[in-house]
């Protein structure tokens, strides 16, 4: 029952992230708070790349995982505390949240000791929401320079949350015109309800989680 219903949501969201942009945005499935038959059923339907908010959920997702599914791309979309910094470098091959000084150092260190580079984006809160993670547009600058100068990082992109209650193009615009500014390739942006727009304002990567799987539980 749930693999045609998962594929033929995937194959729709697949479509029309094919019509909405050249080259199609990289459809990241975000697996958060999914029951396991779910993932499987993803699994079954071929899809490879998943994103999660939590390190711990994301062990118990596809730590056990990874042994079958060698080809898995895993994104980190959700905060990153500098404790868990080496949990995360040895689980995941994108980190889309890099947001602070403390943590690029941290990542430095993880990833010299664990021998792992993920691909790591840096989150921008471009709606400047005192209670969301993020780095201020106007902070991006110097954050980056600190982190390839003193952290030795490659940063390879962006990444954003718009505000809930606002439009989100504006926010979507703005992160794509820091990305190219700063020579990023990966522009991560766009969820369930705003991903084809997020790819008509030059997404390369947007994160749909009901949209994909369904409701979450709680
Ligand atoms: C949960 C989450 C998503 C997916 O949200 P949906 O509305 O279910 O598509 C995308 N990005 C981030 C950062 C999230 O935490």
């Amino acid at each position: 029952m749930l693999i045609p219903e998962i594929a033929q949501r995937r194959d729709e969201l697949l479509q029309r992230l094919a019509s909405a942009a050249d080259p199609t945005p990289v459809l990241v499935a975000v697996s958060k708070r999914q029951p396991e038959a779910k993932l499987q059923a993803a699994l079954a339907c071929g899809h490879r790349v998943f994103g999660e908010n939590r390190v711990q959920e994301a062990q118990a997702h596809w730590l056990e995982r990874r042994a079958a599914y060698p080809d898995l791309c895993l994104h980190l979309i959700g905060p990153l505390q500098t404790n868990k910094s080496d949990e995360a470098v040895a689980l995941f091959d994108v980190i889309e949240t890099v947001d602070r000084p403390k943590l690029a150092r941290a990542l430095g260190k993880s990833m010299a000791k664990l021998g792992r580079r993920p691909r790591l984006l840096i989150q921008v809160n471009t709606g400047e929401e005192p209670q969301k993670a993020g780095v201020a547009p106007d902070g991006l600058a110097d954050l980056l320079a600190l982190a390839v100068e003193e952290c030795g990082l490659t940063i390879s992109g962006l990444m954003c949350i718009p505000p809930a209650e606002e439009p989100a193009a504006p926010h979507f615009a703005l992160l794509k015109r820091l990305a190219v500014k700063h020579g990023l390739a990966d522009v991560s942006m766009g969820m369930s309800g705003d991903y084809e727009l997020a790819a008509r304002l030059g997404a390369t990567h947007v994160r749909v989680g009901t949209g994909f799987f369904g409701p979450r539980e709680v």
